[in-house]
């Protein structure tokens, strides 16, 4: 059996460190969660944010918005909480809804308050290597190797997908610490040849059970940051019963790998711990401690 990288263990862990750093402000860290219509998973990720941010004595504030806000609506009610003292953290809730253009209300967002990390000046920061906020489930993903005390440093790392949100920040810290990395996206020829020489190989992509036996090299750790949402039902009235798997196939790849993260459970955990460490380097930076 490999090692199961449990993201609860770890993120509880690294929760007691945030606790103390919140304890030792004079201001209460406030993250304004922007939502702008009623996707109903978005509503579950809300929730749990709060959720965190409350055992950790930081502050959230909710700011929803009908699914047909417009732009300037939007914009203004950014701008107001760019100017807001008492807000540290402001994060767009994904997806928006189809009229909305994501990149430009992401880049009204003080990057120093962009605790998502997307703006596109944390992501050239990033890519210069001098990180302000990384993205949080990149930066989850990384945290949860080191509380493994697992080194990317001289291994070779695949990292599957490439995205602004996870894939690519992923491949750019494990870089960062030292790995040899290359990337598979939709378009890559033979992954399975690529993927098969990983030591870390991360899957970032949305498809179910993508990556299996084939792609895994033995003793290979595997992180599967996929979150798919599938139908659970074993028997016909149960269609609407819906179960979260992951990107790999971990039935199929569990006899082949050293250390597995699951899904759920694994970096799920982590983004949420992540984006509220973020959140408390820019209330740190903006409000004096206490001692
Ligand atoms: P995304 O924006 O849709 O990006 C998907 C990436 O996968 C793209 O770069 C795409 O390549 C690549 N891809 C598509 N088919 C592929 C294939 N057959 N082989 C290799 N790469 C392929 O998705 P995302 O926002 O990065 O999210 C990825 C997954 O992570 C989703 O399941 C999402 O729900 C999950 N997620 C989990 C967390 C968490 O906390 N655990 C947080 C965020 C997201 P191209 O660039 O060529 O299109």
């Amino acid at each position: 059996m490999p090692l199961i990288l449990d993201g609860k263990k770890a993120r509880d862990s690294y929760k007691s460190r945030l606790i103390e750093r919140v304890g030792a402000l004079s201001c209460t860290p406030t993250l304004a969660l922007v939502q702008i219509g009623d996707n109903r998973e978005s509503t579950i990720y809300i929730e749990q944010k709060k959720k965190f941010g409350q055992t950790i004595g930081a502050h959230t504030e909710h700011i929803h918005l009908p699914e047909n806000a417009t732009e300037n609506s939007i914009s203004s009610r950014i701008l107001a909480l760019n100017r807001r003292d008492d807000v540290h953290g402001i994060i767009i809730q994904l997806p928006l809804p189809a009229h909305l253009d994501r990149l430009s209300l992401i880049n009204l967002i003080d990057p120093e308050k962009d605790v998502d990390g997307l703006t596109d000046e944390n992501q050239r920061l990033l890519e210069e290597g001098t990180p302000r906020h990384i993205p949080a489930t990149a930066k989850g993903v990384s945290l949860l190797l080191d509380f493994y005390g697992i080194s990317p440093a001289g291994k070779k790392a695949v990292v599957f997908g490439r995205s602004r949100l996870v894939g690519h920040p992923a491949a750019k810290l494990l870089e960062m610490k030292g790995a040899d990395v290359s990337v598979c996206h939709s378009k890559t020829e033979d992954p399975e040849k690529i993927s098969k020489t990983a030591n870390i190989l991360v899957v970032a992509v949305g498809k179910p059970g993508l990556i299996g036996a084939r792609h895994v090299k033995e003793g290979a750790v595997v992180i599967d940051v996929g979150i798919n949402s599938v139908s659970g039902a074993k028997l016909e009235e149960e269609i609407p019963k819906r179960k979260i798997v992951g990107d790999v196939d971990f039935e199929a790849v569990q006899s082949l790998a050293s250390a597995i993260s699951p899904v759920p459970g694994g970096v799920g955990p982590m983004t949420v711990l992540s984006l509220f460490d973020n959140l408390i380097s820019s209330a740190e930076k903006s409000c004096p401690r206490q001692r």
